[in-house]
């Protein structure tokens, strides 16, 4: 165990030496990277822009559509994909005006001289550090406001979907600023006191800290009552061999926003929890079909592998970020002073934090990427939940089913495929609906993905 963390240590080392290069123009890689992606984006936007034209329904809604709705869905659409468009140049400019004049450099300079005239001591890193990162937090949410209240009061308001007041609003952002500074400093002081601490062994204390910080909350839940539902659940759950301890309901004014069901628990003790209303709006053969949905995903361990992914993305975070933190050229790219990537001039620790914030300039475009393959393979597991449900001889209360919980929250009716498989973390309805036909009655799950991909575009090229 040893030999590997010292041999991860010396290509860490290595590595770090061959970034860490004067003539690398990281500034200028900052602005080309944040512009491709910034292109990329409003690209993908773009092809989205005529789905909001077309004048009738896909097929597989016009049964379920009054066009009344429809026509609500589309222009609220239209809106909410205008706004987000106009959102993300302006999000550009501002992070393009931050690196071109200097602004990070700039701000923890004026912080270290607030420090000096209130009188704290120059070698207080970790609070130089979070004084920071509140400035930059706070100076781009005041016009962010702006956006905010456009959002609310104008677009959600034309669309009756605004349910706040003005006074509201100012409350609920000040709360949420509030709350983002209680909870949001600590961590953060935690954070760079742990780096402090364990110095190059960061990695490690650093994945506990967060596992430690993010174990889940819980709830309050009531037990479903005894009936034809309790039966059918209990009936499905023995079938298919889930280690079912506990069944509840759960109360609908606090859900999130597209959960119906879903279970949780260890691996031999489990609880499926369900919203009050899914069953208030469901029979119980569809609040099953749902459940074997869910179901599937346990079965087919979808869980257990976004987890691995997960862990497997924050380390190679963590990795890349190790490789940066110390990078001189990275620093005086940015107007630092190369000598913080290493220690502090003014005495106390090395100021972590400005590598970290760095590296998040230089990498973020990279998310683009990994957000593609995230949303790929959730939209794959969701896919192939629902083929398990219509395996099970659900295809129409599971159809029926997502019809009535989809319709009438005006979601996109069409959607380009680009779109929709970069923005969206769930197939839409009509590509969930189409899906499950194409793969009524075959033993769909057992292809393989290759096998699976010639035959949805056969059926595809059938449709056309
Ligand atoms: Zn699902």
């Amino acid at each position: 165990m040893s030999g590997i963390v010292t041999k991860l240590d010396s290509v860490i080392t290595q590595l770090a030496d061959l970034a860490d290069n004067p003539a690398f123009p990281y500034r200028t890689a900052v602005i080309w990277l944040s512009s491709l992606q910034t292109a990329w984006e409003l690209y993908v936007d773009r092809r989205q822009v005529p789905k909001f034209s077309i004048p009738f329904p896909p097929p597989e809604l016009k049964d379920h559509l009054k066009k009344d709705t429809f026509k609500k869905a589309q222009s609220y659409g239209r809106d909410k994909l205008n706004y987000s468009i106009a959102h993300t140049v302006y999000s550009f400019a501002v992070g393009l005006a931050f690196v071109y004049f200097g602004v990070f450099a700039s701000t923890w300079d004026s912080v270290a001289r607030f420090m000096a005239r209130v009188g704290i001591a120059s070698s207080r890193t970790i609070v130089h550090s979070l004084l920071w990162m509140s400035y930059l937090t706070i100076l781009p949410a005041i016009p962010g406001l702006a956006w905010s209240y456009y959002y609310n009061f104008v677009l959600e308001q034309k669309h009756g979907f605004n349910k706040s007041t003005v006074k509201l609003f100012i409350t609920d952002t000040l709360k949420t600023w509030l709350l983002t500074a209680v909870i949001g400093l600590p961590v953060l002081a935690g954070f760079l006191k742990i780096i402090d601490i364990a110095g190059k062994n960061f990695v490690a204390w650093l994945m506990l800290f967060l596992y430690v910080e993010l174990q889940p909350l819980f709830n309050k839940f009531t037990p479903v009552p005894e009936g034809d539902l309790r039966n059918r659940v209990v009936a499905l759950a023995t079938k298919l061999k889930f280690p079912l301890t506990h069944l509840y309901v759960i109360d609908g004014s606090k859900r999130s926003s597209h959960s119906n069901a879903y279970f949780y628990g260890l691996p031999w003790s489990k609880r499926i929890v369900i919203y009050d209303t899914l069953i208030k709006e469901s029979t119980p053969a569809e609040v099953e079909a749902v459940l074997a949905h869910e179901l599937g995903h346990w079965y087919l361990s979808h869980p257990t592998r976004l987890i691995l992914i997960a862990q497997g993305h924050l380390l190679f975070t963590l990795f890349i970020f190790s490789i940066f933190i110390h990078n001189k050229a990275l620093f005086e790219a940015f107007g630092f002073d190369p000598r913080l990537a290493v220690s502090s001039p003014t005495g106390g620790s090395q100021p972590v934090v400005i590598g970290f914030i760095l590296y998040q300039l230089l990498f973020e475009p990279l998310d683009t990427v990994v957000k593609f393959f995230m949303n790929s393979k959730t939209r794959q597991y969701e896919y192939e939940a629902d083929a398990f449900a219509v395996r099970l001889g659900f295809r129409k209360e599971l159809g029926d089913a997502l019809i009535k919980l989809h319709v009438n929250n005006l979601s996109a009716p069409h959607s380009d495929k680009l779109y929709s498989a970069y923005h969206r973390s769930h197939p839409t309805l009509p590509e969930r609906l189409r899906a499950m036909d194409e793969y009524t009655g075959a033993s769909w799950l057992k292809l393989s993905p290759k096998a699976k991909k010639q035959e949805i575009e056969e059926q595809h090229k059938k449709e056309d």
